[in-house]
């Protein structure tokens, strides 16, 4: 039988099965967050984004010759940024980092190659989390392949708006939403938004704290009415390239 790309929606024995092909098994963890995403964006934003990245990813994989996997995404994580916002669920980072190593762990109990991490929620404070699990669960002898997009490399590698930083719900984002869940996009809000160019990066290095103090008071910045599902289709294939090419460099 084939495995399914979306990992739960298999039995058992087929991953037992992919295990034991010789083909490497790479499972995919899309890292998201609940988090408030402007008034026109779901707060499953980054959750969508990162399993789209993943999913774009799979084919990709494959034709490397790894057999690849979507595992449950992680849609707990901390997001300190926008907890003041009604809907925003934020976790502690030791919980998170907890719970990353425990899946690592039980991966590589089975014989998992890889533990791919699909990330798309930028908190500092994650993107903190996930830094640190990526350098443990390595330690646990798990290869870890982590598209780092904070890192100036790979940021240069996506668009514009989001090199400037004003990169929360804005143009980029809900470009991306648009392209995988259109039916999840508030059209009418979103049209309605004002541009705010405020930069969360030069924000997060001044000391701001929230997306208020970051000068976000709706929780978007950037420029949402600018969105298109074609750009965000261009930034899926970009994000995924990323994925595969990490994957590849932890696998050697
Ligand atoms: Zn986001």
């Amino acid at each position: 039988m084939t495995t399914r790309a979306t990992f739960a929606e298999n039995p058992w024995t087929a991953i037992r099965d992919a295990i034991v092909s010789g083909k490497p098994v790479v499972a995919i963890l899309p890292c998201g967050a609940t988090e408030a995403h402007g008034p026109h964006l779901p707060l499953n934003t980054d959750v969508i984004i990162s399993e789209s990245m993943a999913v774009v990813a799979v084919p990709l994989l494959h034709a490397r010759g790894y057999a690849a996997a979507i595992l449950p995404p992680l849609a707990y994580m901390p997001a300190n940024y926008a907890e003041a916002f009604a809907g925003t669920i934020t976790i502690g980072a030791a919980t998170a980092k907890a719970l990353i190593l425990d899946i690592a762990r039980s991966l590589k109990a089975q014989g998992v190659a890889c533990l791919a991490l699909a990330n798309s929620h930028f908190d500092p404070a994650n993107v903190a989390v996930l830094r640190e699990a990526s350098k443990e669960v390595a330690e646990l002898g798990l290869p870890v392949a982590f598209p780092d997009f904070t890192r100036r490399k790979l940021a240069q590698t996506l668009t514009e708006e989001f090199q400037s930083g004003a990169c929360h719900a804005g143009q980029y984002e809900t470009s991306l939403v648009m392209a995988a869940r259109p039916d999840l996009v508030d059209e009418a809000a979103r049209r309605t938004l004002s541009d705010n160019p405020s930069s969360l990066t030069e924000a997060f290095a001044k000391g701001a704290r929230t997306f208020h103090d970051a000068g976000g008071p709706d929780a978007y910045f950037g420029y949402p009415r600018n969105a298109t599902a074609e750009e965000g289709m261009r930034s899926y294939a970009i994000m995924a390239e990323a994925l595969v090419a990490a994957v590849k460099g932890a696998l050697g």
